[in-house]
């Protein structure tokens, strides 16, 4: 696929957007066929065979991932985790994979709980620790998996550092850019080989479709291997999924930046605040990784995480006493969300028990603040 030069605000509205060819709709219709009619000599007349190979909604879906991200090609899924699973079942029993430690959390458990016992070797490791990761190399790895921003620390791992570890191990990168999305990070641009999402997120946008993705940096033997995956292992999107995430990367651009605009007035009036114990935004200078951030990212994002000087009570009080943001999990979705994330992520986390995560939404900052405000004067 050719890579686009145009800004990403018009890649978004128009990579993998076209007015129909059968009729002129300007949204693309939603085609719900599973199979299509051969030609006569047993040809595809316009490539579609059947919907677990392929569908038009998810071709369009595709086109446009791959163009936001600058890969050569994208891959869409029905969740972000079964994005992550394509990537591990690409590799053999008895390959290692460097996962860095603050991953989401059900990736982790998808590497511990279901990759393990089929004989994948994986080390957790502090990724925004270069060497920490470079220590963890052995003879078989073949992959590190980073996150950056990371969840719900956000911590920020050095892109470059990492691209060049592995280059020299041989070893493929992975970035899940679920938190930064397209529009506030580059991961090809530092060397990363592939990119995930969960297109849940960001990429919906409205908190209303399941879906994930990869995007290939260049073509590879792996990637086909993941093209392969995509079909016989079929944990593909519908085409309403499809289309309702191609709907929602058209205005990506524009609730990204709002939503950053928010977070960083949320963050600076957190950080003032008598009962905040610590802030942890990348925005915010007082961060470990605010100058790799400010270096590696085009805005610091919409996710936030505070921790509470009256402890864990303090935190799930904090979280009851909202009124505007929404109290449930996920994020990137167009309204705001808070959660006590240890209690989401069960006994297995290492999440401190007093930090309230955030999913700063489009709402107006000075009602978001105001909400907290009341949340925290209520303690
Ligand atoms: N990666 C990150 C950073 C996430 O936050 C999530 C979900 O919360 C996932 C991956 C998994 O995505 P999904 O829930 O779409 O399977």
């Amino acid at each position: 696929m050719q890579k686009s030069t145009a800004h990403i605000e018009t890649l978004c509205v128009h990579a993998g957007h076209a007015p129909d060819a059968a009729t002129a709709a300007i949204s693309p219709p939603i085609h719900l066929s599973t199979t299509f009619e051969r030609d006569a000599d047993g040809g595809y007349p316009k490539g579609f065979s059947y919907a677990r190979a392929a569908n038009p909604n998810r071709t369009q879906l595709e086109t446009c991932l791959a163009a936001l991200e600058g890969g050569s090609e994208a891959l869409a899924f029905s969740s972000g985790v079964a994005a992550a699973m394509t990537v591990f079942q690409a590799l053999k029993p008895g390959d290692h994979v460097i996962c860095t430690q603050d991953a989401y959390h059900g990736v982790q458990r998808l590497l511990r709980e279901v990759l393990q016992p089929w004989q994948l070797r994986v080390s957790f490791v502090d990724a925004a620790d270069a060497d920490a990761v470079r220590k963890a190399l052995t003879p078989v790895t073949q992959l590190i998996w980073v996150e950056t921003p990371s969840n719900p620390l956000l911590r920020i791992t050095d892109l470059a550092a990492i691209a060049e570890i592995a280059r020299r191990a041989h070893a493929l990168t992975v970035c899940d850019n679920t938190f930064a999305t397209p529009v506030l990070q580059r991961p090809f641009d530092y060397g990363m080989d592939f990119i995930m999402h969960s297109a849940t997120k960001y990429l919906g946008g409205h908190s209303d479709v399941l879906g994930g993705a990869i995007v290939a940096r260049t073509a590879s033997a792996f990637s086909e291997r993941l093209r392969l995956l995509q079909s016989e292992a079929g944990a593909v999107p519908s085409p309403f999924d499809c289309w309702l995430l191609l709907r929602g990367a058209a205005t990506l651009h524009l609730r990204v930046r709002a939503q950053t605009e928010n977070a960083v007035r949320i963050a600076g009036f957190l950080a003032e605040h008598q009962a905040v114990e610590n802030v942890f935004y990348p925005g915010l200078e007082s961060h470990p990784g605010h100058a790799l951030a400010k270096q590696q990212m085009r805005g610091f994002g919409a996710m936030l995480s505070f921790t509470l000087r009256g402890g864990a009570a303090a935190a799930m009080r904090v979280v009851a006493n909202a009124k505007l943001f929404i109290r449930a999990t996920s994020l990137g979705g167009v309204e705001s969300l808070i959660e006590h994330r240890a209690s989401m992520e069960g006994p297995d986390t290492k999440t401190p028990g007093n930090l309230v995560r955030v999913s700063v939404g489009v709402e107006h900052a000075g009602d978001l603040i105001a909400d907290l405000d009341q949340a925290l004067a209520a303690l």
